[in-house]
This record gives C-alpha cells, sequence and structure tokens, in this order.
C-alpha cells in the first residue's frame, strides 16, 4: 500500500503565485480537506512591489485594488493618445496589501501549515515529492514551486531584462489627474535602448512613476534616478515634490521554456512560464493558472494541465518582439507606436493576454511593417 505523506500539497515560495495558489485552492470546495504546507523564507512585511494589470470583471483579488483606471494616456514623439479602456480597467495593488490580505485569509482557514524556512532542494520520490530546508525535511503528493531556481542558460534564448526603478512622489500643490494614468510614454531618450515612463495617479497630488528600460543590461542607479528627475521636471511640469516610496525591479524576458512540471514537482509563477516574455506582465497569468491548475485538481485529482497546441504560436509571437529587440532591428518606441496607434485597446490588451482569435491576431500583425516582422518570425520558425 502507498505510504501516506505528510500534506497533499507542498507550497515553496509564499509571493505572488504562491500565496495566489494556495487562495484559489481554498476557495474549492472540492479541495477542503486537503492539507496545505506554504514554505517561504522571508517574512513578507515590506511593500517590495506594485502590481498593475487589466482585466475586465471583477477578480478574487478587487478588495486590495487600491486604485484602478478607466482611460489612460499612450505617448510617443509626434503620437498621444488618450484611450477608453471600457471593458477593461486598469488596476493596481500593491505588495504589501496583498500579503496582508494572503496570510489573513490563510490564518483564519486553519487549514494551511507556514514555515518560516529556505528551500534547499525538490526532489520527486515514489509518488511524491520530498522538501529539504535548512531546518528540515517535508514529504508532500505534489509541491506547487515558484523558487526560481537559476534556470540554465541556453545559447539560442533571448534574455532581456525589463527593469525600471519608480518612485511614488508627493506635491504640494494638485498636479495629477486621477481618472487618467499613462500607460507608456516613449517621449524620452531612447539612447540607452527601449525606453518609457509610466504614470500612475494615486491622488491630485500623488502618482507612482516608473522609469522603465527593455535591454539586455541594467543601468547604474543614477541614470534611473535622472530619467526620472526628467521626466518629472520636463513631461509632468513639476518642480518640487517629495519622494515618499521608491521601488526597483527586474523582471526576466526571456523565450527560456520555463518547465511546467517534473513528475509531481509543478512550477508555477515566474518559474513556471508565467510572465510573458514580451511584456513582463505576470499578475494575471498567474491567476489564470492558479484557477486552471485548481481546476484540474478539482476534476482529476492531479494538476497536469496540457498546454494547448494552438496556444504555442503566443510564443513565437513573443520570440519574435524579442528578435526585434535583441537585433535592434526597429526601436520599440515605433513598435509600439504603431501598434497604439492603428489598434483598438481591447485588441491590443486581448493579444497580450494570450487570448485573440488568429484572424484578430492577423489585423493586429498588419498594422505592423511587414518586412522586418516576416523576417524576424521566418528567422524564428527555422531556429
Ligand atoms: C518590482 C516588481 C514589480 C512588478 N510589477 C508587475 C506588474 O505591475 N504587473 C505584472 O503583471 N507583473 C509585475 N511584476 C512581475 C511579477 O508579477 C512579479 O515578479 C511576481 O511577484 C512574480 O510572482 P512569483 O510568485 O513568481 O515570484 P515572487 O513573488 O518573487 O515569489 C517568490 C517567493 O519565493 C521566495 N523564495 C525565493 N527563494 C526561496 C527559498 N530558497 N526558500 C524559500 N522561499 C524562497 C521569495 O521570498 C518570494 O516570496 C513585477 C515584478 C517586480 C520585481
Amino acid at each position: 500500500m502507498r505510504q501516506k505523506l505528510e500534506y497533499d500539497y507542498i507550497v515553496t515560495g509564499g509571493g505572488c503565485a504562491g500565496l495566489s495558489f494556495i487562495l484559489h485552492a481554498l476557495n474549492e470546495p472540492a479541495l477542503q480537506n486537503k492539507r496545505i504546507l506554504l514554505i517561504e523564507m522571508e517574512d513578507k512585511s515590506k511593500n517590495d512591489r506594485t502590481w498593475c494589470f487589466w482585466e475586465k470583471s471583477v477578480g478574487l483579488f478587487e478588495s486590495v485594488v487600491c486604485k484602478q483606471w478607466d482611460a489612460a494616456w499612450f505617448h510617443a514623439p509626434g503620437y498621444s493618445s488618450l484611450k477608453k479602456l471600457h471593458p477593461y480597467s486598469y488596476k493596481m495593488i500593491r505588495g504589501i496589501d496583498f500579503y496582508n490580505h494572503c496570510h489573513e485569509i490563510i490564518r483564519s482557514s486553519g487549514r494551511v501549515t507556514i514555515r518560516r524556512e529556505q528551500v534547499m532542494s525538490i526532489h520527486n520520490i515514489n509518488e511524491g515529492v520530498s522538501v529539504v530546508t535548512d531546518k528540515g525535511m517535508y514529504t508532500a503528493d505534489f509541491t506547487f514551486n515558484s523558487i526560481l531556481f537559476a534556470p540554465p542558460l541556453l545559447q539560442n534564448n533571448y534574455y532581456l531584462l525589463q527593469h525600471f526603478k519608480g518612485w511614488v512622489i508627493e506635491t504640494e500643490e494638485p498636479h495629477f489627474d486621477i481618472g487618467k494614468a499613462t500607460l507608456m510614454d516613449f517621449r524620452v531618450s531612447q539612447q540607452a535602448g527601449t525606453t518609457f515612463v509610466y504614470v500612475m495617479p494615486l491622488t491630485e497630488t500623488k502618482a507612482l512613476i516608473e522609469f522603465t528600460l527593455f535591454t539586455n543590461e541594467q543601468l547604474e542607479d543614477a541614470a534611473y534616478d535622472a530619467g526620472l528627475k526628467d521626466y518629472i521636471t520636463t513631461f509632468l511640469g513639476i518642480k518640487t515634490y517629495r519622494i515618499i516610496e521608491e521601488e526597483f525591479g527586474i523582471i526576466p524576458m526571456t523565450d527560456f521554456d520555463f518547465p511546467r512540471y517534473d513528475e509531481q514537482i509543478i512550477n508555477i509563477g515566474t518559474a513556471g512560464g508565467q510572465t510573458k516574455p514580451s511584456s513582463g506582465y505576470t499578475f494575471r497569468f498567474i491567476q489564470k493558472h492558479s484557477a486552471d491548475l485548481v481546476q484540474k485538481l478539482k476534476t482529476t485529482g492531479k494538476p497536469y494541465l496540457k498546454p494547448g497546441v494552438f496556444k504555442r504560436r503566443f510564443m513565437w509571437y513573443d520570440k519574435v518582439l524579442l528578435h526585434m529587440l535583441h537585433y535592434n532591428k526597429m526601436p520599440g518606441a515605433r513598435i509600439f507606436s504603431l501598434m497604439f496607434k492603428r489598434n483598438k485597446i481591447g485588441r491590443i490588451f486581448r493579444f497580450l493576454d494570450n487570448e485573440t482569435t488568429i484572424l484578430n491576431e492577423l489585423v493586429l500583425l498588419n498594422t505592423l511593417p511587414q518586412f522586418p516582422f516576416m523576417k524576424a518570425g521566418f528567422k524564428e520558425l527555422m531556429k
């Protein structure tokens, strides 16, 4: 007879993906008697990131959405447009609110054990997994792992970085229109590569401003500060302000095919390939993935999702865009300007969500310069 393991599920890493998976699982009555262990090495008491994403409906984390916008600006040299986002809203969640909310629900459920330990390794064992930490060893039927153990760098893959520094600034006088965010502003210098700024107004006197690049390498810290200062004075026309919060982040933009699972080890979050290679957006993909995993566990008892063959085409589109940026075939500012100028925002959001039909994709791709894209697309197919 098969030996009973300590837990049904061990969740390794309690950041966005680990906590999202647990909340989706706690919400599912069919998984009510599952024994869950969460292993996370940090106390998650810092506001270490802000998530922005678009959504049509009310999401599982609606109660911690701190701000949402129904209209957003897109700016590039010679082109500015205010986009009505309906039926989408652009939403913002502060990391600390998300962590506190998840921990409160987990605590009150009484169904999850939390250990503040460092995971050293994860192994498949006979019909289960064992997770080794700095303090002990635990076994379960499955591990849902969001710890990014360094992936092997393959020569054929692109490894661009989306890197950004953000400031929440406060002004004495009202400066911001709270109903309108700025999704992308490419009017800034493109000397270091694809560079843009986004602005998320929180009140009339407070906004999060992020200076962002899609390039191969990080900048010196002073260069992000200079970019932010210059944007605030030149484009927002603000002379005096106070920086009340700072954030720095790097999101991998890679077509590396992160393994989705290895026997009983199921990878989730960035480690499970849920970061969109061409945009860095991850939050919504994590939510969809968590919901799909829970649905699969409910119906089959196993968390194995088969990626649809037709969905693989989105990876090819991502590769083509990374190819264009990596080889500098066309400035990112031009690609995104054409996309935003010639397409409705709903089509762009659906495309970036991997949810368009092939017909929609043909329409969208037709709005981009065909020769360089076709050439890049062909090279990626041949790789
Ligand atoms: C600053 C920043 C801003 C971002 N903004 C957005 C955004 O606006 N929209 C969007 O869609 N995406 C955004 N992303 C990308 C993505 O959504 C986040 O990175 C998201 O947190 C990824 O979730 P994850 O669970 O994969 O990783 P994480 O949230 O980083 O969680 C991994 C967890 O594992 C823990 N851990 C690591 N190693 C170990 C170990 N050995 N033992 C135990 N625990 C360990 C970490 O402490 C962490 O809590 C942002 C990323 C960053 C860094």
